[in-house]
């Protein structure tokens, strides 16, 4: 009989809390703003970022979030965790869009196109080098992808990558200089974004980085990390 496909949001949050399993961290799922108390760190994933944005709001959850990321524990969004996470979020069709806010960042919310431009490319990322000079490339799934159009002066950039050319709306995003590289991974002290799905691959060096950055910023090591409801 053919089984009923999961939810692509579902299948994230398993891969996960897989990975994190894998290099020994407990993941709770957050449903509600109290349970921040309880974390040492916080992901914020893929999926929609408006529909997460409406469904944080629901829960209440904003406030928690903003005062979590204030806290110094850390903190990592990716693709559409990356858009609440940056101060500033542009490219969508109706109106502003709330975010948390922390990373002084502005995201293009679609740089890469649609569901069907999505891609997979080779990423250079030397902080994730098991040695110094030592091999560094890792592989990013974009789905849906947004990209990062400009960082402020305490943001590092770890990673970016070729802006495709055969992309109408890249060309568009890309502006009048027509960029050839876009930011697709940073860093700002607690906080980590990134523009694709570490967890999609077998690679678990992201988590491993989010992991040390918890062990740098805080005293306590990073014993739980976990994710809102509703994305
Ligand atoms: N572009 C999507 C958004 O606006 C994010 C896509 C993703 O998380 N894979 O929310």
């Amino acid at each position: 009989a053919q089984g009923r496909a999961l939810p692509s949001n579902l299948i994230i949050r398993m891969k996960f809390g897989a990975t994190l399993r894998r290099i020994g961290v407990r993941g709770v799922e957050i449903r509600k703003p109290e349970q921040l108390d309880n974390v040492d760190g916080l992901i914020i994933p893929g999926g929609e970022s408006t529909t997460m944005a409406k469904l944080a709001n629901y829960h209440n959850l904003f406030p928690a979030m903003r005062e979590f990321v204030s806290t110094g524990k850390p903190v990592w969004g990716t693709c559409a965790g990356l858009i609440l996470l940056a101060n500033k979020a542009v490219g969508q069709k109706l109106g502003g869009q709330e975010v948390i806010g922390g990373l002084d960042c502005t995201v293009h919310r679609n740089f890469f196109g649609s569901q069907l431009e999505s891609f997979e490319t080779l990423l250079s990322v030397p902080q994730l080098a098991e040695k110094e000079g030592g091999p560094d490339s890792c592989r990013g799934v974009f789905i849906r992808a947004p990209a990062i159009l400009e960082v402020g002066p305490d943001v590092e950039v770890l990673a970016d990558c070729p802006v495709p050319s055969d992309n109408a709306r890249t060309i568009i995003c890309a502006g009048e200089g027509k960029k050839e590289r876009v930011i697709v991974a940073v860093r700002q002290g607690n906080l980590l974004g990134t523009a694709f799905h570490p967890e999609l691959t077998s690679d678990s060096r992201w988590h491993s980085f989010f992991l040390k950055m918890g062990k740098e910023t805080g005293e306590r090591s990073l014993e739980c990390v976990s994710a809102p409801e509703g994305y």
